[in-house]
């Protein structure tokens, strides 16, 4: 967590008490809850009223994608990527089951949509389209401006999973066509735990939670004043400090790309070389188990993940990949490295290192054509 949202968090809970009620300490914490939306609202180029504070970035997907699919019960048809994360994917997967039929929009071999694809599906029978604005997995960035106008055009509510995205390139929630946005705190610094959701002010969607009514009516419950002014934070700093760490993390991934290309030839990386994620690093290595490879390199002190960390533990290969046109051995034999605020040169050179070693050692037995360059 960065120090100045933890700062923050600490200071509100200490201080106030619940922002529903009337007494001077209720007051107060509706005070910081009102300001830390404002301050939000004013970093995403949103107004106030379309910040909702959620308990973070799945239950804002959650929220947006039943919600508006509900809210459009003559609209049956949904579109959807087919690299989202499990936080939109497995929602629409879910009202596809309760009968809603679902376009499942494919990507091409770096992990892009078609916008002229998305716009021949877009018709008045579609609730709603769902893109993520850059991918957990392979870091693939989506055309997303394009996409919510040709939505707009098409008067088709437009959702986008913004998780990966703020912090590391720009966020323009206010963008024409952008309908609801999902953020997740512990993605920017702030607590886990905590999340927005950005809804347009015409938006309508059905409550998934009933109650109370606050956050208008679309998220029922007690709002977390302390998470809130610690998001508020966060989300200022992650705005404001996004171009110097785009640029230190570019420098970073891409020293750390060739450095794996060097080392072990035969591996692959994955995603696109020109719309990608700073910071994020996504390699085959064939003839290797990923699950062993990371264990190998987390016992030398490398933390990495296989598939989406979220998902670790699931030993399907990943659906972003195979969605890509990924085999699905080279597919279980895939890593993402992700360089965040603290990752220096010194973590580059470590990862290059140790990973030869690994590779060799992870790699099947009998594999007659793995080589690396140690
Ligand atoms: N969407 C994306 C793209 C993510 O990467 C994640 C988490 O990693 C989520 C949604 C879920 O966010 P949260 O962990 O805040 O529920």
């Amino acid at each position: 967590m960065l120090d100045s949202a933890a700062e923050a968090w600490l200071r509100t809970s200490a201080r106030v008490g619940n922002p529903s009620s009337l007494h001077g300490s209720g007051r107060a914490a509706r005070r910081i809850v009102e300001e830390s939306r404002e301050s939000i609202a004013d970093d995403l180029g949103v107004r106030p009223s379309a910040v909702i504070f959620t308990a973070g970035g799945t239950e804002a997907d959650n929220l947006a994608i039943k919600g508006l699919a509900w809210a459009a019960p003559q609209r049956p048809r949904i579109l959807c990527s087919a690299i989202e994360h499990h936080a939109v994917l497995d929602p629409v997967v879910w009202l596809a089951e309760q009968g809603r039929p679902v376009d499942w929009i494919p990507v091409d071999a770096v992990g892009r949509v078609s916008v002229d694809d998305i716009r021949a599906r877009l018709s008045d029978d579609v609730a709603l389209c769902t893109v993520m604005w850059a991918n957990n997995e392979v870091g693939t960035i989506q055309p997303i401006a394009e996409i919510a106008a040709a939505c707009a055009d098409a008067g088709v509510p437009f959702h986008t999973d913004a998780v990966q995205a703020l912090g590391h390139v720009p966020v323009d929630a206010g963008m024409r066509g952008i309908t609801s946005l999902a953020l997740s705190g512990h993605k920017i610094g702030a607590p886990v735990g905590v999340g927005i959701l950005v809804l347009d002010r015409d938006a309508r969607v059905v409550p998934v939670l009933h109650g109370g009514g606050q956050e208008r009516d679309v998220r029922s419950g007690t709002v977390d004043a302390a998470s809130a002014a610690a998001m508020a934070v966060a989300v200022r700093h992650a705005v404001t400090e996004q171009q110097d760490h785009a640029e230190r993390m570019t420098r970073l991934r891409d020293a750390l790309a060739a450095g794996i290309l060097e080392r072990v030839p035969q591996a692959v990386l994955n995603g696109s070389p020109d719309a990608a994620l700073p910071g994020h690093v996504h390699a085959s290595f064939p003839g290797c188990e990923g699950d062993a490879l990371l264990m190998l390199l987390d016992a030398a002190g490398v933390e990495c993940s296989t598939g989406s960390a979220c998902t670790s533990g699931v030993p399907e290969p990943s659906h972003v990949l195979l969605a890509m046109g990924v085999d699905p051995a080279r597919a279980r034999g895939s890593l993402r490295f992700s360089l965040g605020r603290t990752s220096t040169e010194d973590d580059v050179d470590r990862i290059l290192e140790v990973l030869p070693p690994a590779v060799e050692r992870a790699s099947r037995a009998g594999s007659p054509s793995f080589r690396t360059v140690s």
